[in-house]
């Protein structure tokens, strides 16, 4: 496994690229190519097929990856975009740190 400290459902802040200084929630993680599907950032456009459902196609909205690099975690504590640290538990679990305030991140 790579590292990747980032991973599905964490809310995170972009700090480089167009969409700089926009906030989502990660909807996927792309460990393998170190990279994020992030709710409403980098957004493309691409043609749709037509289906059932719609009939005519058409032209959609949709996500693209971006690198990981480009995006900073927002801790759930105290609310700040952040580098991630690791600790282990007593019992040998891994778990994130905010670097920031220092509280576990699950
Ligand atoms: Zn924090």
């Amino acid at each position: 496994m790579s590292g990747m400290k980032i991973k599905k459902g964490d809310r995170v802040k972009v700090i480089a690229g167009k969409d700089k200084g926009k906030e989502g929630e990660v909807i996927r993680a792309i460990p393998q190519r170190e990279r994020v599907v992030v709710e409403k950032v980098n957004m493309v456009k691409k043609a749709q097929h037509p289906t059932q459902a719609n009939p005519q196609g058409g032209i959609v909205s949709m996500e693209a990856p971006l690198h990981v690099s480009n995006v900073m975690l927002v801790c759930p504590s105290c609310k700040q975009a952040t580098r991630v640290g690791f600790r282990f538990k007593e019992d040998g679990t891994k778990v994130r740190v905010c670097k920031k305030c220092g509280k576990d991140i699950d």
